[in-house]
């Protein structure tokens, strides 16, 4: 399958969803990290561009530890708002994967900039696929499968599935220990030590779901998709 994941900001999908896209590429899946924003007002040492620099480079070693391309829909940071322009954008994102399925933010995350990502996609994958919507990438084939990650901390998110990432959750604080921009930025403004968040929820969701340490999803439930088969890990 060819999944792509789609987060706000750098640091997003890696905090919430990359021990399932470490363990669909271990069974060989092919996968895509598209980061919404492009991280310039995450920082009070950095200017905006250094930081634009800086962040782009963690993305990508971050991604390459699960052999994963990176897209960029280059919107600024607090910037996604629901418009024509940005629609486009999040379309031509869904284009260059050409994904079966997609996982984005939950509807009820904590930021306008999460909320809106996961409304430009819902919006998206069923329009990516209409070819007199002419733009610099060619229509794609089919519908994807839409999923939501978890939330931040899961406030506000009561899940339906859950992938157990016991195998992988050293791979998933790795890809976050290559944001290393954030670790400072996270530690000053919410008082967040990335790694124990990360394996605090990670063991939290794996006490719900039976095993040891576990990412949590809400599928997005569409006509005219079958939602008979297990998609997830
Ligand atoms: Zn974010």
């Amino acid at each position: 399958m060819r999944i792509l994941a789609i987060g706000a900001h750098p640091d997003d999908v890696e905090i919430l969803c990359a021990g399932t896209l470490a363990k669909f590429r271990k069974r060989g899946d092919e996968i895509f990290i598209c980061h919404v924003c492009d991280g310039n007002k995450g920082s009070k040492v950095y200017s905006s561009e250094e930081l634009v620099k800086i962040r782009r480079n963690e993305a990508c070693q971050s991604a390459k530890l699960i052999n994963a391309t990176s897209i960029w829909a280059g919107i600024s940071d607090g910037e996604v708002t629901l418009d024509l322009q940005s629609r486009i954008k999040i379309i031509n994102v869904i284009r260059q994967a050409s994904p079966d399925l997609v996982i984005t933010h939950s509807p009820n995350d904590y930021h306008s900039d999460h909320i809106n990502t996961s409304r430009l996609v819902f919006e998206a994958v069923y329009l990516a696929d209409l070819v007199l919507w002419k733009t610099e990438y060619p229509a794609t084939e089919k519908l994807p499968y839409l999923y939501y990650m978890d939330t931040l901390a899961g406030v506000n998110f009561i899940p339906d599935e859950y992938v157990d990432i016991t195998d992988t959750i050293d791979t998933k604080i790795k890809m976050m220990m290559e944001m290393k921009s954030q670790l400072g930025w996270l530690k000053e403004m919410h008082n967040c030590d990335a790694a124990e968040f990360i394996k605090t929820v990670a063991r939290f969701r794996g006490f719900q779901a039976g095993v040891e340490y576990a990412e949590a999803f809400i599928q997005q439930k569409m006509y005219p998709q079958g939602l008979t088969k297990r998609i997830l890990p």
